[in-house]
């Protein structure tokens, strides 16, 4: 019988939609200012995931990758812009998941803030999650 997959998610426009079977790791909202630019918002919410539970079930040929540094990229619908992942090359078995692209409810809550030290000034965090100037 095969695995039931445990999430699914898809871009804006609907014409990309992957499915991961494993776990969805720590959510973290980062505020660098990489994610705000990609995202267009005060700050991304990430979590990693194995890529090897992380499939593209349609529309694989609409993942755009754009290299934002020497060693990251990030993947976007090339039709709508919906961010979907990051991949690092130092981490190429991880990719970090934009979660707002999911389409299961989650459970888990976010655990952190990250790159706080280059937040935009006109954002506030009003939770109690543990800030961090940049990582961990
Ligand atoms: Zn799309
Ligand atoms: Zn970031």
């Amino acid at each position: 019988m095969a695995e039931e997959s445990r999430y699914t998610g898809s871009c804006l426009c609907g014409g990309l939609r992957y499915e991961i079977q494993g776990e969805i790791g720590d959510i973290v909202e980062c505020h660098c200012r990489k994610c705000r630019k990609a995202n267009g918002t005060a700050f991304a919410t990430n979590a990693p995931i194995q890529k090897a539970d992380f499939k593209i079930v349609q529309g694989e040929h609409l993942l755009k990758k754009f290299q934002s540094t020497a060693t990251t990229q990030r993947c976007f619908c090339a039709d709508c812009g919906s961010p979907i992942i990051s991949i690092k090359a130092e981490t190429p078995d991880v990719y970090r998941l934009r979660i707002g692209t999911l389409d299961t409810a989650l459970t888990q809550a976010p655990t952190q803030h990250i790159f706080v030290a280059s937040k935009a000034e006109w954002d506030t965090i009003c939770d109690t999650l543990p800030q961090y100037a940049e990582r961990p």
